[in-house]
Order: structure tokens, then sequence, then C-alpha cells
């Protein structure tokens, strides 16, 4: 592994070994004192060119709790805003000596083409619709974490399929371990190609839901949808939404999964978001260790704690 892009392209070894990595990296966190120096005279950018909460600050962290320096680069204030190209801002930051790129763009393939520029690990932290690599590890190791395993379980993925760069690297890394997908929501928002590669779609949330292990709610993003296609959120929540009622339908220890940010009363009411059943903020948790494991295996260095 030069560069995490996507998982799609790693096989079930590469994934699941991440993941035993991230489970060790949990423990690291769960210490008193976090900080190890795996990463000591590393130093890494994250360029940040949309908008985060939870996977910049959480790259952020496991970075410094490998004791990896961190610079953060956002669209307004740099360069770019000058007419600079995001390659040449890349470029540049690559020859003050840092040792790997963490990239978010509007624009699907952006990471993909850094590593063409780039002689250092590039890291995909979420481009366009495409994959959102990590997000897809930290899904599978929440579930791997409450169910034991993902093999023969049932999976809905529920919402904005369309535009969610989630919702494609959960199927990959869900398909690599054995799980069965459904994915439900409004026509419109799901594409049928998925059918293809062994995934069940369906628009009628009950037969999605009846039986299901996980259910990973998507957040409605409506940042990326013409008004057109966008049904009025009130009509979304009452045929989409993840609500007591609707939960009812799953297993009875079904967990519920959100990448977040949260969209409450629209994709999932408020009793559910921070229920007993709910998973969300241990997946924020699994968020640091996976990039922690990440960035380990990509800069190198040794479990020397
Ligand atoms: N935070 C996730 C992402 O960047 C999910 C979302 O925005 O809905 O893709």
């Amino acid at each position: 592994m030069q560069n995490l892009l996507d998982l799609e392209s790693l096989s079930t070894p590469d994934i699941e070994n991440l993941l035993d990595l991230s489970q060790n990296m949990v423990e690291i966190l769960d210490r008193p004192i976090k900080k190890v120096p795996t990463l000591r005279g590393k130093a890494v950018v994250n360029l940040f060119f949309e908008p985060s909460t939870r996977t910049r600050n959480s790259f952020e962290l496991a970075a410094k709790y490998l004791s990896a320096d961190v610079i953060n680069v956002q669209k307004s204030g740099s360069s770019v805003e000058k007419g600079e190209t995001l390659w040449d801002t890349a470029r540049n930051l690559s020859e003050m000596a840092v040792d790997g790129v963490i990239v978010r763009h509007r624009v699907s393939g952006v990471p993909q083409q850094l590593a063409d520029i780039l002689d250092i690990p590039v890291i995909n932290a979420g481009d366009g619709s495409h994959e959102h690599p990590t997000q897809g590890l930290l899904d599978a190791l929440s579930i791997i974490q409450a169910k034991g395993s993902l093999r023969d379980l049932k999976v809905a993925i529920v919402g904005d399929v369309l535009h969610s760069r989630v919702a494609r690297s959960d199927i990959w890394v869900f398909l690599a371990l054995g799980a069965r997908i459904v994915l439900v929501g409004p026509p419109w928002l799901l594409p049928e190609s998925y059918e293809e590669i062994g995934v069940e779609i369906t628009t009628d949330l009950r037969q999605a839901l009846v039986d299901a292990d996980v259910i990973q709610v998507l957040r409605l993003q409506q940042e990326r949808q013409n008004s057109k296609e966008l049904p009025s959120l009130w009509e979304y929540h009452l045929r989409w939404g993840i609500t007591r009622q609707t939960l009812s339908w799953a297993k009875p220890d079904a967990i519920v999964l959100h990448p977040g940010p949260q969209n409450r009363g629209v994709e999932i009411d408020s009793d559910i978001l921070d229920g007993s059943r709910s998973w969300i903020l241990r997946q924020v948790r699994n968020g640091v260790a996976v990039r922690m494991a990440v960035l380990f295996r990509l800069l190198g260095g040794g479990l020397d704690e």
C-alpha cells in the first residue's frame, strides 16, 4: 500500500490487516496517555478543500497521537484563492519535506491525480461522490466491535446513496467482509448499477429493515442535489426516516450508524440518534483509531510504544 485512495482496489487481506491494526490503535486511545512516538519526525499536510469537522480533526489528532507534526491548509486563506492550482499548492507543500498528504475535495478523482504527481503517500479524506475510505473502514470496525464480524449480516444503507461517497466505500468493505447489503431510499437517489455487484436495492424501507443487523443512515446531501431532485424534508422523513417505529422493523439488537453530520428530524430522529442502539459516537472514536492505523501503515515506523 503506497496510498489510500479507495477501498474498491484494496484486497480483503489488506482491509483485514488495517482493521486489526485499527483495533490496536483503539487500545492506545483508551490509555490515559495516548501519545506514542511511532511517527516522531514525520510531518503530514491536511489539505481540506471542502467543509469537515470529524474527518479533518480526527486525522489531525491521529497524526498527533502518533507524534507526527501536522499542518492544515484550507482553500480559504491559501494561494488557491489567488489562482494557484491545487497541483502547484501540493507540489510546493511536498517540497517542504512533508511525508504525507491527506486530501478532501469536492471533485472525484483529485486524490488519485495528486498521487500521480507526488512521490509521498496520498490519503483520500473524501472526494466528491466517489469514496471516503477511512469512513468505510471505521464503519466496518464499529460493526465488528458490535457484532464480532460482518459475515452474513444484513446491512441496510438508507437514504441518499447517489451522492454518498460513504455508501460507496461502505459497499466495497462490507462486501469484502461477507455482509449482505440492501440499499434503500428514494428511487432517484439509488443507482441501479449496484445490483451488478450483488447489492440489493429497494425503495421500501420496511423491506430493507426487516431482519437487518445494522442500519447505516446517510445524510441527505442537499448541497449535491439540484432542487428538483429534492422531495420535501417532511416527505423524506415520512418515507425513509429512521424513527422509533421504523427501527422496530429491524432485529431487536440491530445497531444504528450515521457518518455525520446529521440532519436531526430528517433522516434520523433525535431519540434514535441519542438512544442505546446508536453507535454513532463510537464511530467517531473509531475514526481516530482507523486514521492512526492508516498513517502508521503508509508513513512507516515501528510500534515502539
Ligand atoms: N462526513 C461524510 C462525508 O464527508 C458524510 C456526509 O457529509 O454526509 O462524506
